[in-house]
Formats: structure tokens, sequence, C-alpha cells
């Protein structure tokens, strides 16, 4: 197999990056090592920029988004027991930000590629990368069993952290720029009326916590992402909920609405001995 641009990793980044050459005429394959399905439903960002916005949309991948997104011209910012409305809108000549799941621009962005005759090889398994320091560099992998060999003009890796590529640069070759910040953070999933339209980030004495809307689901659900330099997974899950809860990024009226009809069904964590989403009941 032979293409201009092998891409490794079917991300954003790399989806992105393979409708963008095939924009400018250059063909690429992407490969993924995971299936199309899970890669569709993992569930990762929320909050798209307008520079991604209006990238999307330029590209012809931003229907769904502008009908299914939820546009915000504002968040709240909470502190000393106090919210400010930023008027985002207002401060940047019109800019705003869209409510819309990673994975449904991960949908849109497959959609196209396959619509355009892009090849994506999901369930790519041991794919490796050599000469990459050569003019004619190759990644290897494994498709439905069968060894194979992309040979590439380029490869572009967009793997992530944890992937393939970046240890494949030599050391000497590359800098790392990065920052572990001393804390993790869990989120919490809740069936509950919304308390705000907009996202409220939250100071508090005991970390920093962010409410807001999850679009993803017919029902009102409500999601609460709390860090917490102290409290950390090494207690029992059901305390660290029960104390995000109690100390909440909400008023206090929407809260007791929330305490009421809340009924937490999943949280994830990160940056923590935890990773990954779960369901979760609370007695
Ligand atoms: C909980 C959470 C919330 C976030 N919220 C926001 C937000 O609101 N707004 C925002 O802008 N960003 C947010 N982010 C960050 C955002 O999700 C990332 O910046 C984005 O996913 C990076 O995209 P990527 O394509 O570079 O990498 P990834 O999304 O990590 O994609 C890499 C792909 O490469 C594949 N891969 C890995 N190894 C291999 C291999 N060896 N062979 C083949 N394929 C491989 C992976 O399966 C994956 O599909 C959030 C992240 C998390 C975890």
């Amino acid at each position: 197999m032979r293409t201009q641009v092998g891409i490794i990793g079917a991300g954003p980044a790399g989806l992105l990056l393979s409708h963008l050459l095939h924009g400018e005429g250059i063909e690429s394959v992407v490969l993924e090592n995971r299936s199309r399905a899970d890669i569709e439903a993992t569930i990762r960002a929320g909050v798209l920029e307008q520079g991604t916005v209006d990238l999307l949309k330029a590209i012809g991948v931003g229907e769904r988004m502008q009908r299914e997104g939820a546009v915000h011209h504002g968040i709240e910012l909470r502190f000393a027991g106090r919210g400010h409305r930023i008027d985002l809108s207002e401060l940047t000549g019109g800019k705003a930000i869209t409510v819309y799941a990673q994975h449904e621009v991960i949908k849109d962005l497959v959609a196209a590629r396959l619509a355009a005759g892009g090849k994506i090889v999901f369930e790519a398994a041991e794919v490796s990368v050599h000469d990459f320091d050569r003019t004619t560099p190759k990644i290897r992998f494994r498709d439905a069993g069968a060894s194979k060999e992309l040979a590439c003009d380029f490869i572009a890796g967009c793997d992530g952290f944890h992937g393939v590529c970046r240890p494949a640069i030599p050391s000497s070759a590359r800098t790392e720029y990065t920052r572990v910040y001393p804390f993790g953070w869990f989120g919490i999933l809740t069936q509950a009326p919304p308390s705000s339209h907009e996202l409220i980030y939250t100071h508090h004495a005991r970390g920093f916590a962010l409410a807001r809307r999850d679009l993803r689901h017919a029902t009102p659900l409500h999601a609460v992402r709390m860090v917490d330099r102290r409290h950390r997974l090494e207690q029992p899950l059901a305390l660290v909920i029960r104390d995000a809860l109690e100390h909440r990024p909400i008023r206090r009226d929407r809260f007791e609405q929330l305490n009421r009809f809340a009924q937490p069904i999943a949280i994830s964590t990160g940056a923590s001995p935890v990773n990954g989403t779960f369901p979760v009941s609370i007695s």
C-alpha cells in the first residue's frame, strides 16, 4: 500500500488533518487501533472554541453541530459565594463557545471522510513506524490478522501522548513541554433539571468545580466536574461524590432542586489512580 500522508490516530486531529489534506488534493490513509463504534462513543470534550466551529463549518462538517449544538455567549465565574457572568460575545466582538460533544464531532468527521472516499483502517493492530527520519517512511500494522505495510511520503503522528509515534522520534530530535498538576478530577453525570443554561466555573476553598448541561441525552442531564487537591480518590467514591455535591458549584435554590431530583448515573475520573467512566449508585 502507498499513500502521500500516513496518519496514525482517528481522533479529532487525525481525522481533521485527513479532511483538510483532501481539500488540498493530497491523499492520506488514517490508521486507528480502535473500532469505529468505540471512537464514536468515547466521551471526552464538550466545548468547542469559535475557531474550531468556524473551521468545521468552512470544510463542510458543521451542519449537525449547528443544528444540535448549543451556542453559549457567556460563562459564569463563581467565587467568594457570588456569581459573575462574563459576556464572551460582547467582549470578543461576537464570538461564542459551542457545546457539542467530541464524539459527535468524530462521527461527523468519519462520515465526511468516508463519503469523500477517504480511507480509514479501524482496528489496525500492532501499528509501528519505520524509517521515520528518511525520505521513505513506512507504517507496519495488522489488519484483520494480515500483516500490512503502508509506504508514505510523510507520517503524521496523531495518536496522542501514549501512542507509538512520540517515542519513535529520537529523544535528541524532540522537545517535550509538559506540566503535571498535583491533582486529579472526576465528573458526576446526574439526571436532573439543569441549574443553568451556561457553564459555571467555581472557585472554592476545597478546589475547583465546573457545572455544565449535557446535551447528549433527550432528558435534561447535569454534569458536575470537581477537582479537589485534598480529596483524591483514595476515599470511597460515594463519600467523594457526596462531598462534591455538598460543596456545590451551583446556587442554593438550584442545588436543593438538584438534590431532590438528582440521580447520579455515572462518574468519570482522570489523572488519578482510577481512570474511565463507569456507572455508580449512591445509597
Ligand atoms: C474528559 C475530557 C474533557 C475534555 N474537554 C475538552 C473541552 O471541553 N474542549 C476541548 O477543546 N478539549 C477538551 N479535552 C481535550 C480533547 O479531548 C483533546 O485535546 C483531544 O481529544 C485531542 O485530540 P487528538 O486527536 O490529538 O488525540 P485523541 O483524541 O487522543 O486521539 C488519538 C487517537 O489515536 C488512537 N491511537 C492511539 N494509539 C494508537 C496506535 N498505536 N495506533 C493507532 N491508533 C492509535 C486513539 O485510539 C485515538 O482515537 C478534554 C479531554 C478530556 C479527557
